[in-house]
């Protein structure tokens, strides 16, 4: 199965899930807005200067060095009198322009001049109408949409939405995961490396891609490579969770329970993608108790890289669909690719590239599934269609990984 078919089929079957939660805009970031944010005011909500100086009607500059009374002084935060023609006042960056001024000139441009009360100014430049005026509206105008329903929020979402007044957000539950890795081979970080085990990075890497697309994770630990004790960690994960993610033991060996084991606790497909790595994907379904309803189930391979770009790939457009994002798959760059890929797969291919400072790829020298370093060390993948041999020079299509999490 190809892997847009294979993705457009979880897409259909995963429908968002239904809660939502009112959070405070503080504890927002990385949630899947449920409601657009509507604005109730213009942002700015007055014509303000976006210079220390002084404000005036340029009508009453007709020349470099007229000189004008100072009238008021408006700090940031204070509404000042209206402006009299033929006098200035003094301006702090962020204060509200008077009514009837119409410019502002810089301070560098001015030479303040001691006198009575606030004294004079000596303008020494002829202002433009409307020069250094942030205009009412010209951020975020009343009534307008500042975020949509299905924005994922950034931290510049965040600020927009708090410039608008928003105390809180309503947002999609968090999706609740149970992850589990499979393997009689691994062994925790902090035990004795024993002969024949290798440290679990699964459990950290897919724990954390987890963590950083908004999931609450249950964390169920190494489960040993036998049939009981898989549909044993199957059952007891279905009950509190909407999905069930695990890595390892979804091929056909004689050691790779998973596929029975789901099938005897709900529902399998087995997909064999022609993705290069990553090529088995079990997705299907485990009834909870009582058998009115399930949690979803997605097994991803063993293998380090390819259970991240897996993951990447299927996992994450799966996890943004329950929280209702807008956005599920990354946005693709055409990018020069500045190396050789003269031995291309039959499948397709994602390869561990990274962007240099000549606006081209540089691809990590070893591309085996088993390597994590390089996956640590590139910043995005070449989606290279199959068959498809690669010379430096040519554009390639390139998927950004490091802005996706
Ligand atoms: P499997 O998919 O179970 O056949 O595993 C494929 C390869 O990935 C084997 O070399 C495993 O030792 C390795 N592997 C499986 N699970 C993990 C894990 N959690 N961390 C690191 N390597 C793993
Ligand atoms: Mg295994």
């Amino acid at each position: 199965m190809s892997l847009d078919d294979a993705l457009a089929q979880l897409l259909e079957r995963v429908q968002p899930l239904t809660a939502t939660d009112n959070v405070s805009t503080f504890d927002a970031l990385g949630r899947v807005l449920a409601a657009e944010v509507r604005s109730l005011l213009d942002v700015p909500p007055a014509d303000n200067t976006s210079m220390d100086g002084y404000a005036m009607r340029a009508a009453d500059v007709p020349a470099e060095g007229t000189v004008l009374p100072v009238a008021q002084r408006i700090p940031a935060g204070v509404v000042g009198e209206p402006l009299q023609p033929g006098t200035a006042a003094r301006i702090f960056t962020g204060a509200q322009i008077p009514a009837w001024a119409d410019a502002v000139v810089m301070q560098e441009q001015c030479v303040a001049q001691p006198g009575e009360g606030l004294g004079a100014v000596r303008i020494d430049t002829v202002p433009a109408a409307g020069q250094w005026i942030r205009r009412r509206g010209e951020d975020v105008r009343h009534d307008s949409v500042v975020l949509a329903a299905g924005t994922r929020l950034t931290p510049a979402a965040l600020g927009l939405a708090a410039s608008v007044g928003a105390a809180t957000l309503a947002v999609a539950r968090r999706p609740r995961v149970a992850l589990f890795s499979t393997g009689d081979e691994l062994v925790m970080p902090g035990e004795p490396l024993r002969p024949g085990a290798i440290y679990n990075s699964n459990r950290y890497t897919l724990r954390a891609l987890l963590q950083s697309i908004g999931c609450e994770v249950s964390d169920l630990g190494i489960v040993p490579d036998r049939l009981d004790a898989t549909r044993a960690a199957l059952r007891e994960a279905a009950a509190g969770h909407d999905l069930i993610l695990t890595s390892g033991g979804v091929s056909v060996g004689e050691e790779d329970h998973i596929r029975p084991a789901v099938e005897a606790e709900g529902r399998l497909t087995l997909w064999q993608m022609a993705i290069k790595p990553g090529k088995p994907l079990a997705f299907g379904e485990v009834r909870r108790p009582g058998g009115s309803s399930h949690a979803w189930f997605m097994g991803l391979p063993g293998n380090p890289v390819s259970s991240w770009v897996t993951f990447l790939l299927l996992v994450r457009p799966v996890l943004l669909r329950l929280q209702g994002a807008a956005e599920l798959a990354p946005r693709a760059y055409v990018l020069r690719a500045d190396f050789d890929w003269p031995r291309a797969d039959k499948r397709r291919e994602f390869l561990r590239v990274r962007l240099n400072e000549r606006g081209g790829l540089d691809l990590f020298a070893n591309q085996s599934s088993g390597v994590l370093t390089s996956a640590h060390w590139g910043d995005g993948l070449v989606d290279n269609p199959g068959g498809q041999t690669i010379r430096a020079g040519d554009l390639v299509r390139y998927l950004p990984v490091r802005e996706l999490l």
